[in-house]
């Protein structure tokens, strides 16, 4: 695997790649890597040629009172993971080389429907600074195919859209969320876990999966979402940031269940650290 940190040599590597024919597959994340962030990888190296995989902690994607500056970072260790799965690139460039000074990045709006819940709404501008920094990359590495995993559901709907109205012509492919023993899903923010809250975090997916055993009883959307809301209560130290049942194509929040077609997306502040998780049911 080579680690590449420029746009001009990356570039030199994909006009190589273009001009024999092979397709690329690309892993847009930020790092501090897991074995979700390498079932994205899997999967691309099962569809392309050559996969490309990022690292970049985006700072346009946070909110002036989130986890920016501690975000997780361990180059070294990410590089370890991804040669061990025979990863071709890692593309690891600077903020000056994704927004450079002296040429604008176009800047771009999420989709106001699909940002307009969850995480949308409580991290204004989030979604935003995704798609933005999504098409730069976009532009940059030049895939056939992206992948995402569904763990950010939302993300994931965000970044097709996107890439529908910006015309891209590059798959967009969804990977099932990957999850440690006990059910908690991965996430490169379950390092800040303190033992005892690690501990209390499965119940996030725990308490989902019995939603979804209501849901499919027929019990009420509404009286659903109280029994997740209490149920999250019980949690020690644990505080819902919100529960969301939806339409699982619009987001739209939905008072009526349709088997397979309805999600769950739940945000819980577990100490100071934010899940996220969801369910399709
Ligand atoms: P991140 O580094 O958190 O921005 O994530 C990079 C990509 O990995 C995103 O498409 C995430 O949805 C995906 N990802 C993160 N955690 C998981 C997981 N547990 N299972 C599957 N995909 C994941």
């Amino acid at each position: 695997m080579i680690t590449i940190t420029t746009v001009t040599e990356l570039n030199q590597l994909i006009q190589k790649y273009k001009l024999a024919k092979q397709t690329i597959g690309f892993v847009p994340t930020m790092g501090y890597l897991h074995e979700g962030h390498l079932s994205l990888v899997k999967q691309s190296q099962k569809q392309n040629a050559i996969t490309i995989v990022s690292i970049f902690v985006n700072p346009t994607q946070f909110g002036p009172n989130e986890d920016f500056a501690k975000y997780p970072r361990d180059l070294a260790r990410d590089q370890q993971l991804l040669a061990s799965v025979n990863t071709d690139i890692l593309f690891y460039p600077s903020v000056e080389e994704v927004y450079p000074k002296f040429t604008p990045v176009k800047n771009l709006t999420a989709d106001v429907r699909l940002s307009n819940v969850a995480c949308g709404l409580k991290r204004p501008g989030h979604f935003d600074g995704v798609v933005t920094v999504v098409a730069r990359l976009f532009d940059i590495v030049q895939p056939e195919r992206s992948y995402f995993g569904l763990k950010d559901y939302q993300q994931f709907l965000v970044i097709k859209k996107m890439a529908e109205q910006q015309k891209y012509n590059i798959e967009i492919i969804g990977c099932p969320i990957v999850r440690e023993p006990d059910g908690l899903a991965m996430s490169s923010r379950n390092k800040y876990l303190s033992a005892t809250h690690r501990s209390n975090a499965p119940q996030i997916n725990q308490i989902l999966q019995s939603a979804k055993a209501l849901l499919i009883k027929e019990t009420e959307i509404a009286k659903v979402k109280q029994y997740i809301v209490d149920s999250i209560g019980q949690i020690p130290e644990a505080t819902l940031d919100y529960i969301e049942i939806c339409n699982a194509d619009t987001i739209e929040s939905t008072n009526v269940y349709i088997p397979n077609k309805t999600i769950m997306l739940i945000a819980v502040f577990v100490g100071k650290t934010r899940l996220i998780d969801n369910g399709v049911c």
